[in-house]
């Protein structure tokens, strides 16, 4: 039997267009489905314009920083529609990019929503395609958990278009994206309440990386109002109204929205899988092995539409290993472990390995033995501030091997990204210990923990 083409990807997002243009350069004739913009979640209305935003929303602090240098003091103001629309343009600009790219692999772009006829068969709009395997990397959509009156709550997507910027703005949910955009918001200078269910933010983090972020965005001005146990939106004649209940019942005025950040689910409900043989969880999860494949053995699924790990990294070495597997005739699987993530609040965070519950879960309590660094930076001291970095090296005491490493404060993300390449490697800590610091550092703090 003879196809249109050998791979048949739906969703040009980051694990669509990594697996497309992979295929491409072994050789393989593919095609793609994209029914919006190129780029998917990150580019369009995730990673990209969010950390934009959060370059953005770092110059008060910095420009008040600057007048313990010796600087003056400076007058200025946020232009807040001329930020969005820069951020957008940036946006605009990457998508030209992902064309081009998928222009030089040669891989044919099919604008519109695609769907499953049969299971080698694609239907977009009028047209059909056939294909010898195919991707699904059709990723997720936020979800609005029910609270009654959330129909008045705006979704992340959303907030990349806020026009005009909210004086005032009351955040759902303590997820690292709620906790990101709360952070994001009160440094462009809007008044933020975040309200959760439990009492610390982003849960399944290390717990002293949640207290300390916690109390770091408490210090900066952002109101989180702890162990809700009921919700309620009410539209008023100048934004919202929304009934907080705790012990006690507040209603919070907001002056145009609130926002909702509880979680996301896949793209899968209306991709014709019940044409095919695919599989899905309860919660619609498209169900993969180690290679990706899926109960139908020419059909993969990659990315946020598979993995409890939703981030672009994951999504592209999924499509990768997929492309290397299949076309590449290297037979290769993505490994879960150690992943590092950040989180780009203020202060920021990032963090690799294990967690010190989860080591304590895996080990036992006394094999584990916990390093722990909590400091003011240099560059406070000057400026006055009381802002703390706080390190952690969570390791095996039998085997002295790094487990997990978490950091909060500057910089963390671009500190984590090379102490995660150690924690892969199954790096000791006498590994840690042997290695130099760079002085004067943050960072050497990680080299230097007794
Ligand atoms: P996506 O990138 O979502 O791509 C899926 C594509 O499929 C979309 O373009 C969609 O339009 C298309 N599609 C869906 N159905 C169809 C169909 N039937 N036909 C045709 N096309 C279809 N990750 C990080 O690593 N770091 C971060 O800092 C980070 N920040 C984030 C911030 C926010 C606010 C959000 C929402 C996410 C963030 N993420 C971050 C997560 C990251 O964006 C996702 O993990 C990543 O985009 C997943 O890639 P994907 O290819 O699985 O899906």
């Amino acid at each position: 039997m003879t196809y249109d083409f050998d791979l048949f990807v739906i969703g040009a997002g980051s694990g669509g267009i990594a697996t497309a243009r992979r295929a491409a350069e072994y050789g393989a004739k593919v095609g793609i489905a994209e029914f919006d913009r190129l780029g998917g979640t990150c580019v369009n209305r995730g990673c990209v314009p969010k950390k934009l935003m959060v370059y953005a929303s770092r110059f008060p602090g910095a420009m008040e920083e600057a007048q313990g240098y010796g600087w003056s003091p400076v007058q200025s103001s946020l232009n807040w529609e001329e930020m969005i629309t820069r951020v957008n343009n940036e946006v605009t600009r990457l998508n030209g990019i992902y064309q081009r790219m998928l222009d030089n692999s040669k891989v044919q772009i099919y604008q519109g929503r695609a769907k499953f006829i049969d299971s080698h068969t694609i239907e977009i709009g009028e047209t059909k395609v056939t294909a010898d395997k195919i991707l699904i990397a059709v990723g997720g959509t936020p979800v609005r958990p029910y609270v009654p009156g959330i129909e008045h709550a705006l979704i992340s997507d959303d907030v990349f278009n806020m026009n005009p910027q909210p004086k005032r703005i009351v955040i759902l949910g303590g997820g690292y994206i709620g906790c990101e955009f709360a952070c994001i918001l009160n440094g462009l200078g809007t008044e933020v309440i975040q309200v959760i269910r439990q009492d610390k933010i982003l849960r399944g983090f290390d717990d002293d990386l949640r207290t300390e972020i916690q109390e770091g965005m408490i210090r900066h001005g952002i109101r989180i109002i702890n162990n809700i146990k009921a919700v309620e939106i009410t539209k008023t004649d100048n934004g919202v109204s929304v009934k907080v209940q705790t012990d006690s019942e507040e209603n919070i005025l907001a002056d145009a929205v609130s926002l909702a950040a509880l979680g996301r689910k896949p793209n899968t409900d209306n991709i014709g899988l019940e044409n095919t043989g695919v599989k899905v969880d309860e919660a619609g999860m498209i169900l993969v092995d180690q290679y990706s494949r899926t109960a139908e053995e020419h059909i993969y699924a990659v990315g946020d539409c598979t993995s409890k790990f939703q981030l672009t990294p994951v999504a592209i070495n999924e499509g990768r290993a997929l492309a290397d597997t299949v076309f590449g005739g290297k037979s290769r699987v993505m490994s879960y472990e150690n992943i590092p993530t950040a989180i780009f609040t203020s202060p920021e965070a990032a963090t690799v390995g294990l967690t010190e519950a989860e080591a304590i879960e895996k080990y036992g309590s006394d094999r584990i033995k916990v390093y722990r660094s909590r400091f003011r930076p240099m560059y406070y001291t000057l400026a006055g501030k009381e802002e703390k970095t706080m390190m952690k090296l969570v390791v095996n005491q039998e085997t002295d091997q790094v487990l997990g490493a978490h950091m909060v404060g500057d910089y963390a993300a671009e500190i984590i990204q090379g102490v995660a390449i150690a924690v892969k490697m199954g790096a000791k800590k006498a590994d840690f210990d042997a290695t130099v610091g760079i002085h004067p550092s943050s960072a050497e703090e990680f080299v230097t923990m007794r």
